[in-house]
């Protein structure tokens, strides 16, 4: 047995699929992040369960050739990125991994159905989009960063290499402006005070949108920080409020409120302009995005007769990326902004083919059954959670021709992937892609036929 704090030699054998280093110390398995297959380490025991254990490196006595230097000094304790310490290459083949595991662990299909997976073509400074905490630390200063690893604690720190620069500019400024402005800060007692800076950028056109999530409206008035960062970057386009009063994990609110130029910011993805509120989805990795949709449109194999139904459509853009190629293209979403988006985007592309409705993806699309339609061909990008079972069986009852499965999460879309092969389904092809290089999600596309 062991016990905590005592110090074992471990061989890395495997990955998890979160992307910890497995080793075997006599019948336990144990789990050690920030290491490599072919690692031989010493580890620092940190918990002990029945079959499990849970350990930390000490030193690394013969290193993987999957090593390389990390370039990012909070690497550990960052709850972001999983693989700075091993080669890309390396990061591609775990990724792949991942999903051959779901697809035949959970999804009980053969791992040749899983194509080679499509890398990034930039690694770092890939993410339009952060998420960057506020908050005070038990002295009271002001602290801005990231979540640190498996916590709610932030850990201070302004630069992020997955970020473009102008976001690590843009934050730096920002927390000059609160770095004296404690009562500033939202804290579960005030309910009022900053919590996070959300920024957004659009790389085709170059422009920024700040958003500051707050528990209450009052930073409307904020001149003062809205002037400051204006009058610095021209690019911030657009500067809004998101007003979030709970107490949860959830990082926006309800409510947007418009303090300085437009309500959103727009990109171009597959040569068509989109336009994005706060709210709406959108690809994080706007160059892998479009390769990604690029394989989701050859599994579709569209000719120009078909129905499209999109579902899980966020602001439109799977869908109208293969608009040209089909006869009608229904939308299906579920937060009203998406939809608003989507639904101007069509309009402003000249893409009078589509149609968009706000709803429950399930329920929308027992609707449109009810109601006689027979798409030919059914793309889901669903968030991880999948799909309900009482989605797809309105699916297979719809009987369209060909799926087009996008999903996040390859345990999730295994599962879902069992269900439509054992009902008239066959999975031909699954490819995953890396959307998001250096941490542990990878997204894959799947290509199912009919078997009628
Ligand atoms: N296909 C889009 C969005 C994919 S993300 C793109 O590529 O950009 C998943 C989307 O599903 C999000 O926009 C989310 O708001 C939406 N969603 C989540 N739950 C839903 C539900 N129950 N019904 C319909 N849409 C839902």
């Amino acid at each position: 047995m062991y016990r905590k704090n005592e110090i074992i030699e471990l061989n890395i054998t495997s990955l998890t699929s979160d992307g910890d280093g497995v080793g075997r110390a006599g019948e336990l398995v144990f789990f050690v992040p920030n290491t490599a297959v072919g690692d031989i380490i010493r580890a620092r025991v940190l918990k002990v369960k029945k079959n499990v254990g849970f350990a930390r490196v000490e030193e690394v006595l013969t290193p993987s050739s999957d090593r390389i230097e990390p370039d990012c000094p909070v690497s550990r304790s960052c709850g972001g990125c999983v693989y700075r310490h091993i080669s890309y290459d390396a990061e591609l083949s775990a990724k792949r991994q991942k999903v051959i595991d779901a697809v035949t662990r959970i999804g009980k299909l053969p791992a040749d159905l899983v194509k080679n997976i499509i890398p990034s073509e930039k690694i770092d400074g890939y993410r339009n989009k952060a998420m960057i905490p506020v908050g005070l630390d038990r002295a009271g200063e002001v602290v801005m960063g990231f979540y640190a690893r498996h916590s709610h604690n932030i850990m201070h720190c302004l630069r992020c290499q997955l970020s473009p620069e102008i976001f690590n500019a843009i934050a730096g400024d920002f927390y000059t402006f609160l770095r004296h402005r404690p009562q500033l800060i939202y804290t579960p007692q005030n309910r009022r005070g900053i919590r996070h800076l959300y920024l957004r950028y659009a790389e085709s056109t170059g422009d920024v949108m700040v958003c500051v999530v707050a528990g209450d409206r009052h930073f409307e008035d904020d001149t003062l920080l809205y002037d400051s960062l204006t009058e610095k970057y021209d690019c911030i386009k657009s500067i809004v409020v998101n007003v979030n009063p709970d107490d949860t994990n959830v990082i926006l609110g309800k409510r947007s409120y418009t303090v300085y130029g437009d309500d959103s910011i727009a990109d171009t993805l597959c040569g068509l302009r989109f336009e994005i509120a706060p709210a709406a989805f959108y690809q994080v990795n706007r160059s892998q995005a479009e390769r990604l949709y690029g394989k989701a449109k050859d599994y579709a194999a569209l000719t120009g007769s078909e129905t499209l139904l999109d579902l899980y459509c966020g602001a439109g853009t799977i869908g109208m990326s293969m608009a040209d190629r089909c006869k009608e293209l229904i939308g299906v979403e579920i937060i009203p902004e998406a939809i608003e988006n989507a639904k101007q985007n069509a309009a402003r592309n000249g893409v009078r083919n589509a149609r968009f409705l706000c709803g429950d993806a399930t329920k929308a699309a027992e609707t449109l059954r009810a109601e006689g339609i027979r798409p030919d061909v059914i793309v889901v990008d669903p968030p991880r959670k999948g799909l309900t079972p009482e989605l797809i069986d309105t699916i297979v009852q719809m009987s369209p021709d060909r799926v087009v499965y996008v999903s996040c999460d390859p345990a999730t879309l295994a599962r879902d992937l069992k269900l439509f092969s054992e009902k008239d389904y066959s999975v031909k092809e699954i490819t995953p892609c890396d959307m998001f290089p250096r941490t542990a999600h990878v997204e894959s596309v799947a290509y199912l036929k009919t078997d009628h």
